[in-house]
């Protein structure tokens, strides 16, 4: 595989304020803060996209105080081009700072042939940190996540395979993706038997999603656990994108099944009514829907992906006025009920 190098000017010398424009909130009850807003490299990072964007992306989010880049095996397209685009930024970028981030990469869904490159077994998931070690071109990763849970693999097998990688130093903390609360509770407690750092869950979490809050907190909160939110403006719907229409070059414009038009048919009228209450907030929905989420502090960090640094500055401005009325918040609570 090789990664597309598109050059700008190799002496980045990264914002000195940075510190000062972001907060970071404890994950759980663990020693680590996280920056309320964080990057993922799910979309934007593969092959087919325009990398100069993407580090130039990177770049930004370090400058406005985002140390926290989310990764995963399988991200590209193809598989592991997200990781092998990143190692590359990193090591052109961000080597002098790699004890100022926090770098976090995934194995659980499907990712090479056969049958062992999917799921949770340990001879998958072992076999896949040491690969996204490589592509990156790194050490160890800060946290390692079981992307999904298994239905097959004993949940001990799985948390085990999660223990010995800390154990052999390839991370630093373990976190869980994905994951029902029940199930969430019980790799909790053999994770505490074994005590390894397992300090977050990943879980998709925004306005138009609200799972979460059916019982998944509530272990997060019992557990000392942090909840890390992916996917807050459900891909883009969740912002002024899809008002008009679908535009060219959009995730629902795209053929990837994630965000389809038929969802984006579906939400709409919901999403005109919350745009104008972010109106009436002065915030563009985007903003609005961050903030929703960053309204409780039971939520760590909020896990966005952007396709240009226009959505990155604008999502940014979110952190400017986190705070709801009750009758904002009542509002709000009947759009969704509709
Ligand atoms: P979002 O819900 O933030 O959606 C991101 C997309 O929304 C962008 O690519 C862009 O779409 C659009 N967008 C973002 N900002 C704006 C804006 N200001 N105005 C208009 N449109 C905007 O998050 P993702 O779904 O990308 O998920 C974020 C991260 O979460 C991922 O990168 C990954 O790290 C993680 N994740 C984890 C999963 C898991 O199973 N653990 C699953 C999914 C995500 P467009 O590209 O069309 O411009």
């Amino acid at each position: 595989m090789k990664v597309h190098d598109f050059t700008l000017p190799k002496d980045y010398q990264p914002e000195p304020g940075r510190y000062a424009k972001m907060n970071y909130r404890r994950c759980g009850r663990s020693g680590i803060r996280l920056p309320e807003l964080s990057l993922g490299l799910w979309h934007n990072f593969g092959y087919a996209d325009n990398l100069l964007i993407a580090r130039k992306i990177l770049r930004r989010s370090f400058d406005l105080g985002i140390t926290h880049f989310d990764l995963a095996n399988n991200y590209g397209p193809p598989f592991g081009a997200a990781e092998e685009a990143f190692g590359n930024f990193l090591k052109k970028d961000f080597m002098p700072y790699r004890d100022q981030l926090i770098i976090s990469t995934k194995a659980g869904y499907d990712m090479w042939d056969g049958p062992y490159g999917n799921f949770g077994s340990r001879k998958y998931l072992i076999a896949s940190i040491d690969q996204s070690l490589e592509r990156m071109g790194l050490e160890y990763v800060d946290i390692f996540y079981h992307h999904r849970p298994d239905p097959d693999t004993p949940l001990e097998e799985t948390m085990g395979a999660l223990d010995q990688i800390v154990r052999s130093g390839k991370a630093l903390y373990v976190g869980i993706s994905n994951y029902p609360a029940d199930l969430s509770m019980q790799a909790a407690e053999i994770l505490e038997g074994l005590k390894t750092p397992f300090i977050i869950h990943q879980a998709r979490y925004s306005l138009l999603d609200r799972w979460v809050e059916e019982g998944l907190t509530d272990v997060l909160s019992k557990k000392g656990l942090g909840l890390i939110a992916f996917s807050p403006l459900a891909q883009g719907l969740l912002s002024d994108k899809y008002i008009k229409g679908i535009p060219e070059g959009s995730r629902a414009a795209k053929s990837l099944t994630y965000l389809t038009s038929i969802n984006v048919k579906e939400s709409i009228e919901q999403v005109l009514e919350l745009n104008k209450v972010a109106e009436s907030r002065g915030q563009s929905l985007s903003q609005m829907a961050i903030s929703w989420l960053l309204k409780d502090s039971s939520v760590a960090s909020v896990l966005i992906g952007v396709s240009s640094l226009e959505q990155l500055d604008n999502n940014y401005e979110a952190l400017a006025n986190k705070s709801f009325t009750e009758k904002e918040l009542n509002i709000i609570d009947q759009i969704m009920k509709k």
